[in-house]
């Protein structure tokens, strides 16, 4: 097995570690007496910081502090806006590797992947700073003469946002961003186990000049800091990127009080080898994306449809890449993956591969945890399981690649769209038939063929089935924090 892990440095150096902190109204706030959660590092196991939670008070003050400075954000110039996001993808741009570092610290991707999820991902606050200047209404022909006829986009109001541990900058930065540019203000609770990347974000606005209160970022128990906020008069949109069975508890609480959502929810995404496909070519592309961020994606792909003719190769070319994945610490830079973000992750990991071993799979490569400390998984490739084991039908959110053949298109896609997850897939082909019919046939949000190609700043991001509820991103960004508001006058 190809590890890294005995190179586990024995001292981390921490002490650029973000300096933990709510940041309410403005003000960057901790201690106090507040309750004070344990960040761990997932490579090692050891806590090396804390995180102060919110007090009821302190939710109350974010509200507040929401709703007042709504009241004059929402009449400030899309200029003005667009100047602060710009500097802040600025800003991020040039501490995208301490920020990175920090990331790899607290959740444990590699520095690289850290740093690189915060500099590609710079560029929502680009292309927020520009589309806020295009925010548009339209004046629709009147019956008579006299009538003016005017629709009016304007911003939602307060925003309570939920983001999770995987990539904690970006799934953050798209919904600040998209908030700040529509108008509106935002109180925002991160993941609580991956905590700096959120922090450094408040930073880099409040030094860009935000007015205090746009942005407010508050930790806590997950469950009672969002049924406090969705439950708030206050707040009248919800978005939340997580796993669907918290997405759907989530939009049910915000049904219940009349609240518009965005739910970015977890994926299945297959992927369809047709037989005429660049196989060498769609091996490379998918075994690299598979084992990004320890395959904790939300798009990563998690079902391999191989056609029975390039099966064979396609797997042994697979197998040859994943026992090339050095395993360790983010921080050494001869890692390509670091260990899974959480304990709890790996005893669901292994429950996953035990049900496909039970059930006929059998473990080509990997197939267990690896070492004593810190929550390093094997990366591993399962094949001949059959479509009703767990690994095929929930989402596995981990360095597991489960694999099985077709030989007919209809009946793999038939296959592919049977479970309720519709998020993201992949197609390889070098025909037009094939491609066709997997872009047509396929039930996903976004489909890729031949290569990786979404999840930019101007490509809409979003689920459909149980994957979610509309986009992030793209043209649509700003459609999920504006109302239409029809105005007619006459003379
Ligand atoms: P989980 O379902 O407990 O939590 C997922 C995320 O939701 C976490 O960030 C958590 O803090 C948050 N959360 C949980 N309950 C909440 C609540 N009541 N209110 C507000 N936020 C809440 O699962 P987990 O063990 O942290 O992660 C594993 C699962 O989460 C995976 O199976 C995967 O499906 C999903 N997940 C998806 C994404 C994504 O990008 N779509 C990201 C992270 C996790």
């Amino acid at each position: 097995m190809n590890t890294n892990i005995e190179n586990n440095p024995e001292a981390i150096d921490t002490s650029n570690y973000e300096d933990l902190s709510l940041y309410i109204d403005g003000e960057f706030l901790s201690g106090d007496g507040r309750h004070e959660e344990d960040v761990v590092n997932p490579a090692t196991g050891e806590v090396f910081a804390k995180l102060p939670h919110a007090t009821t008070a302190d939710l109350d003050r974010a509200l507040n502090a929401a709703q007042r400075s709504f009241e004059s954000w929402r009449h400030s110039s899309p200029v003005e806006r667009s100047r602060i996001l710009r500097r802040v993808g600025e800003l991020s741009r040039e501490r995208a590797k301490e920020i990175g570092r920090n990331i790899t610290l607290d959740m444990g991707k590699t520095a690289a992947e850290g740093a690189g999820e915060v500099a590609a991902c710079s560029e929502h606050c680009d292309w927020h700073a520009e589309e806020c200047k295009r925010i548009y209404g339209r004046v629709i022909q009147p019956r008579i003469p006299n009538v003016r006829q005017m629709v009016l986009r304007e911003p939602v109001g307060v925003c309570a946002a939920f983001t999770p541990w995987n990539f904690p900058y970006n799934q953050a930065i798209r919904k600040i961003t998209a908030a700040i540019g529509a108008g509106c203000s935002i109180i925002i609770k991160g993941p609580e186990d991956a905590p700096s990347a959120l922090v450094a974000i408040a930073r880099m606005f409040h030094e860009a000049g935000l007015p205090a209160g746009v942005l407010n970022i508050v930790w806590g128990v997950p469950s009672e800091v969002s049924e406090y906020l969705i439950a708030s008069p206050i707040v009248r949109k919800i978005s939340f990127t997580g796993s669907v069975p918290v997405g759907k508890h989530l939009a049910a609480l915000a049904g219940a009080h009349m609240k518009r959502v965005t739910m970015e929810l977890g994926g299945h995404s297959p992927v369809i080898v047709f037989e005429d496909a660049d196989v060498e070519r769609a091996v490379s592309i998918m075994a690299a994306f598979k084992f990004r961020n320890a395959g904790q994606v939300c798009v990563s792909p998690t079902r391999f449809y191989i056609h029975e003719k390039v099966y064979d190769r396609f797997v042994a070319d697979f197998l040859s890449y994943t026992n090339s994945v050095k395993v360790g610490n983010g921080l050494d830079s001869d890692s390509s993956m670091g260990p899974l973000a959480h304990s709890r992750r790996v005893p669901v990991i292994s429950e996953f591969i035990a049900d496909a071993v039970e059930r006929g799979g059998k473990i080509e490569t990997g197939g267990s945890p690896i070492g004593e400390v810190g929550n390093f998984f094997a990366p591993t490739v399962i094949t001949e399981l059959p479509d009703d084991c767990r690994l095929m039908t929930e989402e596995p959110f981990g360095p597991v690649a489960p694999m099985t053949r077709f030989s007919d298109t209809e009946d793999v896609l038939r296959r592919a769209n049977s479970i309720p997850f519709g998020l993201a897939a992949y197609g390889f082909t070098q025909s037009t038939k094939n491609a066709l019919a997997f872009q047509n046939g396929i039930q996903s949000g976004m489909v890729n063929v031949n290569h990786v190609g979404h999840a930019l700043a101007e490509t809409p991001f979003g689920g459909v089935k149980d994957s979610g509820i509309g986009s992030e991103g793209g043209a649509e960004t700003f459609e999920a924090y504006l109302t239409t508001k029809f105005v007619t006058q006459l003379d």
